[in-house]
């Protein structure tokens, strides 16, 4: 049997939680169970405490355990993608309930919000939520959760958990924070008020650019989270046992890989700050960033990714992505690999200026990436 890992600081909950030793082989590293189906016992019983592969998994359960220590909750459900954590968290409320979402949420609940849950009868207002007032003035009586989203993706702007939090519940409304950027190594949400932590596991957490995975981890039993537990399980949107496998094996160096992506992206940030190619760069680690100081509360390091608007139009911004040689053309983050998007060209009507491009920070060197950087710009 391992310790308790809660009793340990959060490096050390990294490497440990979730993974006792195997007591059928002594393996330090968990097996993977595949089975779909668990033995009863002759009295009808589950001797196992497993059933059915739907239901729950020894993988899962081990991810859901980690999880919930590294985000000090009560308990994790764990999905197939980040979008379906959302999605069920969403679903989990009854229809006629009001939602308050940013308004620069990521695009695909932003979707997922009009074209899905509006038409089944959930109604929403997104707002700027760094905006307290705007939030204040957006609850109404039956606003049951308010969503955030710090920071957010691809603006990186930042949102106040603890004041938004304070505003939800005086409106017996439930938070849910999306922390995939941050990470619970740099922010978490629930120690400051929120009520669900949401990620898209798929980016930080597994971290190596092979698993699209979610989870959502609540800071304590209650309704909603009973009601999503049987949105994962009997609405079956449930991650493969390979999948928590990896995102398991992921989490032992996400400590030690999201600091060393967030200093590289302080450095880069500076860099490109003071370039002659760029209008602007939205990072919370810059003094000037208008989240700043919010950011300087609330977490512990400003995170591996950033955007910047090139000088000029989207023919300008689309010129400097085709010119990266090192830092990889492509969607997502969170991956050793660096990435950069245009983004814009993907989140059609959004208010996601033309010549932004979002560049995640990877794992490596960090004046590759500059020298990188350096001949696309001046290209
Ligand atoms: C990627 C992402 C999601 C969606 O996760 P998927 O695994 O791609 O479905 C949700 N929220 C944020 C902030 C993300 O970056």
């Amino acid at each position: 049997m391992s310790p308790d890992a809660s009793a340990f600081s959060a490096d050390t909950q990294a490497v440990h939680s979730g993974r006792g030793i195997d007591p059928a082989t002594g393996a330090l590293t968990p097996p993977i169970h595949l089975s779909t189906t668990f033995e009863r016992g002759g009295d009808g019983s589950y001797p196992y405490g497993y059933i059915y592969g739907r239901s729950g998994n020894p993988n899962r359960d081990a991810l859901e355990t980690a999880l919930a220590t590294l985000e000090n909750g009560a308990e994790c459900a764990t999905f197939a993608s980040g979008s379906a954590a959302t999605f069920s968290l969403l679903q989990a409320l009854s229809p006629q309930d009001h939602v308050i979402a940013p308004q620069s949420v990521y695009f695909g609940v932003q979707q997922m919000l009009e074209k899905i849950l509006a038409p089944w009868g959930l109604i929403y207002t997104l707002v700027d939520t760094t905006d307290l007032a705007a939030v204040a003035e957006a609850l109404r009586p039956n606003t049951r959760l308010v969503l955030i989203e710090t920071p957010s993706n691809p603006q990186l702007a930042v949102t106040d958990i603890r004041a938004v939090a304070d505003l939800a519940h005086q409106a017996n409304a439930y938070l849910a924070c999306d922390n995939t950027i941050a990470s619970p190594v740099l922010q978490t949400p629930l120690a400051l008020g929120a009520d669900f932590s949401i990620h898209a596991t798929t980016k930080y957490l597994a971290g190596h650019g092979d698993v699209i995975g979610g989870a959502v981890v609540t800071r304590e039993l209650n309704p909603l989270f009973e009601q999503l537990r049987l949105i994962q399980t009997i609405g079956g949107t449930v991650p493969s046992p390979f999948d928590c496998w990896l995102t398991l094996r992921g989490l032992q160096t996400l400590p030690l890989r999201v600091r060393a992506q967030a200093a590289a992206a302080q450095t880069v940030a500076e860099w490109l700050a003071q370039h002659s190619a760029i209008e602007q760069v939205l990072y919370p680690g810059l003094p000037e960033h208008p989240g700043h100081t919010v950011a300087q509360q609330q977490m512990t390091g400003y995170g591996g990714l950033l955007s910047f608007l090139v000088k000029g139009d989207q023919d300008a911004a689309m010129a400097v992505a085709a010119r990266t040689r090192l830092i990889a053309r492509a969607t997502s983050f969170g991956s050793p690999h660096s990435t950069i998007e245009h983004r814009a060209s993907i989140e059609v009507g959004t208010a996601t200026a033309p010549n932004l491009l979002r560049l995640s920070i990877g794992l490596e060197q960090v004046n590759d990436l500059i020298a990188d950087l350096d001949q696309a710009l001046s290209g």
